[in-house]
């Protein structure tokens, strides 16, 4: 049972978004995650060996997704290719869109 202003609040409203955007922030461990110096900075990760990607400035201004890094125990490269990171930005954001479209029109 739940009874609303039953004692004095511990945390305010900001407060309590303060916590939550702390802890979020903290939950992504990469450096530049949290620099956040791209979009996708710390959520972008191998299809097929789920190693966690880097990013790449290139000289014309665009960034490169690099090739997966990551190598097995015997040295060998998992070796999944690159990509633009701009393609990977607009994927991503059009399945946002798709997703934002279906809650609203889940009815509450
Ligand atoms: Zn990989």
């Amino acid at each position: 049972m739940v009874v609303e202003n039953a004692h004095p609040a511990v945390k305010t409203p900001e407060e309590h978004a303060g916590i939550v955007t702390l802890l979020e922030s903290r939950r992504i461990q990469p450096k530049h995650a949290r620099r956040g110096t791209y979009l996708l900075s710390g959520l972008l990760y191998c299809g097929k060996c789920g190693y966690s990607l880097q990013f790449q400035p290139k000289p014309n201004g665009r960034t490169l997704v690099k090739k997966c890094q990551k190598t097995d125990t015997f040295g060998k490269c998992c070796g999944n290719r690159g990509i633009e990171l701009e393609h990977v930005e607009r994927a991503v954001i059009e399945s946002l869109r798709e997703h934002e479209a279906e809650l609203l029109r889940t009815p509450i």
